[in-house]
């Protein structure tokens, strides 16, 4: 949908397309956050934003100012609403909802079969991750997972600050993993409060509703409060390379087309610029493959970061207050937006511990091994 929109701003707009989905994409199945410092093609759209997040580490609690940034969230159902509705004012654009059966493709064109139909098109932009779709191999590869659960939550008592989200909380006794909580306020009483971790290994339901349920009780004090709505995900967390060509006449798109980003599991602020950059190479090029591939460094990092959380877990709330606390929020933004200069870089990195680092940079980078 994303893609669809990008193609829908350019002078690509007359194309005819055909977007086809499994499911009706009518619930709220989803909430993205992500930052920036620029206007987007969806701010119409913005359930929130923020020009603040709070910080809590150990023996650090800041409230950090975002400067020129903003945090920003979208709920998912109106992501999916905004973009059905903008896209029908094109009468060259489609939907069907159904299963993708088969994609084929020969030299001059690709097609796609569904329920028995088949359609013939230039381009396939493919973003399923289907079972299977993704094997890691874990002796080259991390395969970490950013897993959660969050409770939307009303409170009795006005108890949540509304102008400032939790980015990161760590008061939670980790278990050999990196977890954390994480608080997106609407209201005084009103959040979404999430339990997350990235790990390699999941949790039971329980576990991950008694932490949430602790968390409220003890950590935030609460009170008594109503569930109204829960959400949970599981996001690769990985170094294993994704190939965008799928076929002379088929790409990836999405988290199939490695645009998660490794070392965090955020991806919708860098799907959007992906879809921009294939509508840039569409127009440019003729074809949509001309992306950038994302520069070495920042796979070094991803990959060392990767390493660090997978055999270091519990360190990770001290690695984190010690980079929130030494560096401002707008550096860390830019650094994982891998928009940061060389130096900036610099001064992040020799911020955070030596030792832990240099140890999983030369094991992933320079021997290969995990
Ligand atoms: C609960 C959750 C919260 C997230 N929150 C954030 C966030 O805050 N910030 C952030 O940056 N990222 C977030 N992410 C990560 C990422 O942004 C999302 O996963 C994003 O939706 C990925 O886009 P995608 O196109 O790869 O996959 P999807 O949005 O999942 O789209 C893939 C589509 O393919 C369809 N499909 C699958 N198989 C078939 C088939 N055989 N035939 C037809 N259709 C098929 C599915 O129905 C689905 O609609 C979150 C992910 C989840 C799961």
């Amino acid at each position: 949908m994303s893609l669809a929109c990008a193609l829908a701003r350019s002078q690509l707009a007359d194309r005819s397309m055909l977007i086809v989905d499994l499911n009706a994409k009518d619930r709220n199945d989803r909430t993205w956050c992500f930052w920036s410092d620029h206007t987007d093609p969806f701010d119409d759209i913005l359930h929130r934003q923020w020009d603040a997040v709070r910080f809590t580490g150990h023996g650090f609690d800041r409230r950090l100012d975002l400067g020129q940034f903003r945090y920003k969230m979208i709920r998912g159902i109106d992501f999916y609403e905004h973009t059905h509705r903008l896209l029908a004012n094109f009468p060259n654009v489609h939907f069907q909802q159904g299963q993708i059966e088969r994609i084929d493709e020969n030299d001059s064109a690709a097609s796609v079969s569904i329920a028995g139909q088949t359609y013939t098109t230039d381009w396939v932009f493919d973003s399923r991750v289907l079972p299977g779709s993704i094997t890691i191999d874990r002796s080259r590869y991390h395969d970490l997972k950013q897993h959660f659960k969050g409770y939307l939550v009303e409170s009795e008592a006005p108890v949540f600050d509304p102008h400032t989200p939790t980015l990161f909380d760590f008061r939670v006794q980790p278990h050999g993993d990196m977890r954390f909580f994480y608080v997106l306020p609407f209201s005084e009483r009103k959040a979404l409060v999430e339990f997350t971790l990235f790990s390699a290994r999941l949790l039971s339901e329980e576990e991950y509703h008694s932490e949430l349920k602790d968390y409220l009780k003890y950590t935030l004090a609460v009170g008594p409060y109503s569930i109204l709505e829960q959400e949970s995900g599981i996001i690769p967390m990985t170094d294993l390379p994704f190939p965008r060509r799928l076929g002379k006449r088929i790409m990836a798109v999405g988290t199939l087309g490695g645009r998660v980003k490794p070392s965090t599991g955020y991806a919708f602020a860098r799907i959007q610029k992906d879809s921009d950059a294939i509508v840039a190479s569409l127009v440019d090029q003729g074809h949509p493959f001309a992306v950038p591939t994302g520069s070495a460094r920042y796979r070094w990092f991803d990959r060392t970061m990767l390493q660090v959380m997978y055999r270091g877990g519990d360190e990770m709330g001290d690695i984190f207050t010690q980079m929130f606390r030494r560096n401002s929020i707008q550096r860390i933004f830019r650094f994982l937006n891998e928009e940061n200069t060389w130096s900036e870089d610099i001064r992040l990195l020799s911020s955070l511990p030596v030792w832990p680092f240099l140890k999983a940079f030369l094991k992933v980078n320079l021997l290969g091994r995990v």
